[in-house]
């Protein structure tokens, strides 16, 4: 018998003596549950101690938490020796809009995923009105994708026509507000355009968006001075919402990086959440506890700030990013124009360098994981830009320039460049939650010819697995909150993540002896083991450690 039963007994024979009867081991006689989760072992989402019960479901609903009768549940599982957890909130997605080519959402709610906040870093599937919409319409229309929504509203309901089997939440991404308004430009926005963008935020927190993700070190969140990142988290903070930072940097100006997140954070009054939190590149390293030290000063001094991170050692980004930002002003034909220039390619080639060189530290470091067309796929996928240099007889940095002239820039890639000492010290720290920094995706379709980071399908199995039982990194309880609880009281989603009486049915059963990611940087289309059920809006969504088929999941909306 294990500890966790015997308390369990040990607070029933007390109700029963009448000593101590507590209202949800008292449960009327009337049966028709829904479902019932017979005899796991809760893990309840606050960080509590563990307790076996039963859980009773009602429609989408936990209708009951504690002792249930034989005979009252329409249908019964059996968790005895198994742990439940409220689902995963993954507070950090990419999902919008693969979700609608994805709809099964099998990356995520195989590995327990229940909702997922997309939007971040700076850019949204919505708004989509304004300059660069051919463009970026297009772009989803080499995924399959038919882009037909306007503005939030439209988006969202798009996803809800199309049935998905997760939750969905969106934040709205300063990127996209500030593209659609005056393109990708290196200057600041004129009276005028700031009132725009203002409204154009207001109306997207009208219709239902978390809050405001920014990408400072993307285009063209880094043309963007921090005056107007404030003014625009004002707004947000007023409605009660969340800004999300893709910070300026995370590499050897990582500290003043954080110090501006707080910083907005402070003058604006809006929850914060810092990104994907880690130090890049072995130089770097050294900085990782002075990051998390500046978290913890900004909490004492009243700052909401929150950081989200991924359990891998490598990220992955576009590869236009190791660019300087005056090279990728302007949009994809002017960056192809300057890499056919020879001057400008000259200067690209050489900060391109050296930007490799200080991070991630070297080009075998750099591993492409997507590419555009067909041409490349064999040749450059999964391969390092030494192995790719090496195939094609030229030096690293120019099989990097001509992969993006030939792909139109659109290269994806993985950057090896984080300690692993790090990555548990930054996992470990009470004001990390967890945050995959992946999307919705399946094995099949475009998705099955990328070579995309691990993370989007084994982050939250690796956290429970890997880290939590094999290195001990923290308890179940405390790897179950940073996943569940944290998040939702980050984005204010009051009625999910943790399991009581009243609270939504996002539900996940697993075996914590057995749980692991199986996903690797080689072979990432793979599903974790051990997580037998998982249940959103009451349905099971992965019976037996399989997908059902059933897309229950919801639209989500502020307020
Ligand atoms: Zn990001």
């Amino acid at each position: 018998m294990t500890s966790d039963r015997r308390q369990f007994l040990g607070q029933a024979s007390a109700a029963l003596a009448g000593l101590a009867v507590t209202p949800r081991l008292r449960l009327a006689a009337a049966p028709s549950f829904d479902l019932v989760i017979r005899g796991g072992t809760v893990v309840d989402g606050t960080g509590a101690e563990v307790f076996v019960a039963d859980l009773g479901v009602v429609g989408d609903t936990v209708a009951a938490v504690g002792e249930i009768g034989a005979g009252q549940g329409r249908r019964v599982v059996d968790a005895s020796g198994l742990h439940v957890a409220p689902g995963f909130i993954d507070i950090h997605t990419h999902s919008d809009p693969d979700v609608l080519a994805y709809p099964t959402t099998d990356s995520r709610v195989r590995q327990g995923v229940t909702t997922e906040l997309a939007g971040n870093c700076g850019g949204s599937a919505a708004p989509l009105v304004g300059l660069g919409v051919a463009e970026r319409r297009e772009e989803w229309k080499a995924d399959g994708l038919d882009a037909d929504w306007t503005d939030v509203a439209s988006y969202l309901s798009r996803v809800e026509k199309a049935g998905i089997s997760v939750n969905h939440a969106l934040l709205v991404g300063h990127g996209t507000l500030r593209s659609n308004a005056i393109g990708d430009v290196d200057r600041p926005l004129s009276a005028e355009e700031m009132r725009g963008v203002a409204r154009a935020l207001e109306e997207a927190l009208d219709q239902g968006v978390f809050g405001l993700s920014t990408g400072l070190e993307y285009v063209p969140g880094r043309y963007t001075p921090p005056s107007e990142i404030v003014a625009l988290a004002r707004l947000v903070a007023r409605r009660g919402g969340l800004y999300a930072s893709h910070m300026r940097n995370e590499e050897a100006r990582l500290l003043e990086a954080v110090a501006e997140a707080i910083e907005v954070g402070r003058s604006s009054g809006a929850r914060v959440e810092i990104a994907h939190l880690k130090a890049a590149g072995e130089a770097n390293w050294p900085k990782q506890q002075a990051a998390l030290d500046l978290l913890e000063s900004a909490r004492r001094d009243g700052v909401a700030v929150l950081a989200d991170a991924y359990p891998y050692t490598a990220y992955s980004t576009g590869l236009t990013n190791l660019m300087e930002g005056w090279a990728r002003e302007g949009g994809t034909a002017a960056i192809l124009g300057r890499l056919r220039d020879p001057a400008a390619r000259a200067r690209i080639r050489r900060e391109v360098e050296a930007q490799v060189k200080d991070e991630p530290g070297g080009w075998d470091r750099v591993v492409v994981s997507r590419v555009k067309t067909e041409r490349n796929r064999a040749a450059a996928v999964g391969r390092s830009l030494v192995e790719i240099g090496g195939a094609w007889g030229v030096d690293p940095v120019d099989a990097c320039l001509r992969l993006l002239e030939e792909e139109d820039t659109a290269v994806s890639f993985v950057g090896h460049a984080m300690s692993p000492q790090n990555v548990e010290r930054v996992l470990r720290h009470p004001l990390v939650m967890i945050g995959s920094d992946g999307s919705s995706m399946a094995p099949v379709g475009k998705a099955a010819e990328s070579r995309p980071h691990p993370r989007s399908y084994g982050t939250f199995a690796r956290v429970l697995g890997f880290y939590a039982r094999e290195r001990g990194t923290f308890d179940l309880p405390t790897a179950v909150r940073k996943m569940t609880s944290l998040p939702a009281d980050q984005v204010g989603l009051s009625d999910r993540g943790r399991i009581a009486r009243g609270k939504k049915a996002d539900l996940v059963v697993f075996d914590a002896a057995k749980v692991r990611d199986t996903a690797t940087f080689d072979d990432p289309h793979r599903f974790p083991e051990g997580i037998s059920l998982v249940v959103v809006n009451g349905v099971a969504v992965v019976e037996r450690g399989a997908h059902t088929g059933a897309r229950p999941g919801r639209v989500l909306r502020r307020g």
